[in-house]
């Protein structure tokens, strides 16, 4: 099996196992993540002999490209990868005409943490991905992105399973994309989302003080997120709160706070004040999802609260200064929430 050639470690190391000296990896870095060049023969600074070596050893994609499928209005393309293992995972482009395009990548394959509403959650953690597997779906998108003359500005792991259960992969992985010699990602324009592992937020804090940190809060009580949310019966809102009001103080980085909106579910008004009561203040951002149904939802029976009502839900907010936005499902008739595609593919093995 080849190795990736975002494996670092593993192309120095194979480089001088072969008598080639290490500053030669600069010359492959280079021609991979500024030019591009998508076979190996094409790097013309490296020696023929090189070229070869790289490959015998490695391949740009461990992953095959199952299904692309872009929507109508040519704003969003996903991705559902097949790994070197058969297993499915998904990755998201969302392009916007102000040149602000973002991916959105998977960091495990499956998720542990069972979210009532989440496609993802029904397939449980099959398994963490390695570090070059989370690069490898960011380097396919730049590289498409730079196909149409664009570049890939933002990246939100958000995806398929939980950041801060892979949290020594997610760390490396960030590092690499925001390296100048990498893809160089700006710090600031990648954003991690958590479903709120305390421990983990805590970690985020010390070691990303500049990179974007995204709440999936979903409900203003624990009442109503514990019943949809297990995570919150071991890291309670009091708790969890407590460790994104240090994220704010040790950063002063304003969090974005994800709410879907399920009807009859977390979508009272009367959730609205108190979520108003519960970010006053604070540096905050509320995105509302419409949810998104997935072919499969269980017996939950859950719909999409009426957009009427995602209005009242924001007016009632804005009474506390929490600033909001409801987002777009611009990726609707490709299925692209988190993990539906995937879910689909498992079903059918
Ligand atoms: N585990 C992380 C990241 C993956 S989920 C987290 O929980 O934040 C990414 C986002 O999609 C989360 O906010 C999640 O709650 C949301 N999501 C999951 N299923 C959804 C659905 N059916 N419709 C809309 N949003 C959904």
């Amino acid at each position: 099996m080849k190795y990736s050639i975002h494996n670092e470690d593993k192309v120095k190391e194979i480089l001088k196992e072969n008598g080639f000296p290490t500053f030669r990896y600069a010359q492959i870095e280079n021609a991979v993540y500024k030019n591009f060049v998508t076979d190996f023969q094409e790097i013309q600074t490296i020696p023929k002999k090189m070229r070869d070596l790289l490959d015998e050893n490695f391949t740009f994609n461990t992953f095959e490209v199952d299904t692309e499928k872009t929507s109508e209005n040519g704003q969003t393309t996903k991705m559902l990868f097949k790994t070197s293992k058969w297993e499915f995972i998904e990755a998201v482009i969302m392009r916007h005409k102000t040149g602000r395009n973002t991916l959105c990548v998977s960091c495990q394959v499956g998720c542990p943490m069972a979210c009532t509403f989440c496609a993802t959650g029904k397939l449980g953690l099959l398994r963490n991905l390695e570090t070059s597997e989370i690069i490898e779906q960011v380097y396919y998108a730049a590289e498409l992105l730079n196909k149409e003359g664009q570049f890939l500005r933002n990246v939100v792991y958000m995806g398929m399973g939980e950041p801060f259960l892979n949290y020594e992969n997610l760390k490396t992985s960030i590092n690499f994309i925001t390296h100048q010699k990498k893809i160089a990602i700006a710090n600031r324009r990648v954003t991690v989302s958590t479903c709120g592992i305390v421990p983990g937020i805590e970690k985020f804090t010390k070691d990303f003080p500049q990179t974007s940190l995204a709440i999936s809060l979903h409900a203003p009580n624990d009442e109503v997120r514990g019943s949809i949310m297990p995570v919150d019966h071991t890291w309670p809102l009091a708790k969890l709160m407590k460790s994104l009001d240090d994220y704010v103080d040790a950063t002063n980085k304003r969090i974005f706070y994800e709410y879907i909106m399920i009807n009859g579910v977390n979508d009272n008004i009367k959730l609205a004040d108190e979520l108003g009561r519960l970010l006053k203040g604070k540096l905050a951002h509320v995105n509302f999802i419409p949810y998104n149904a997935w072919e499969g939802t269980d017996s939950d029976g859950y719909q999409t609260t009426p957009r009427f009502i995602i209005e009242k839900f924001q007016k009632t907010l804005e009474k506390y200064g929490v600033v909001s936005t409801i987002r777009h499902t611009m990726w609707d008739d490709i299925d692209a929430a988190c993990g539906q595609l995937a879910n689909k593919k498992e079903d059918d093995k």
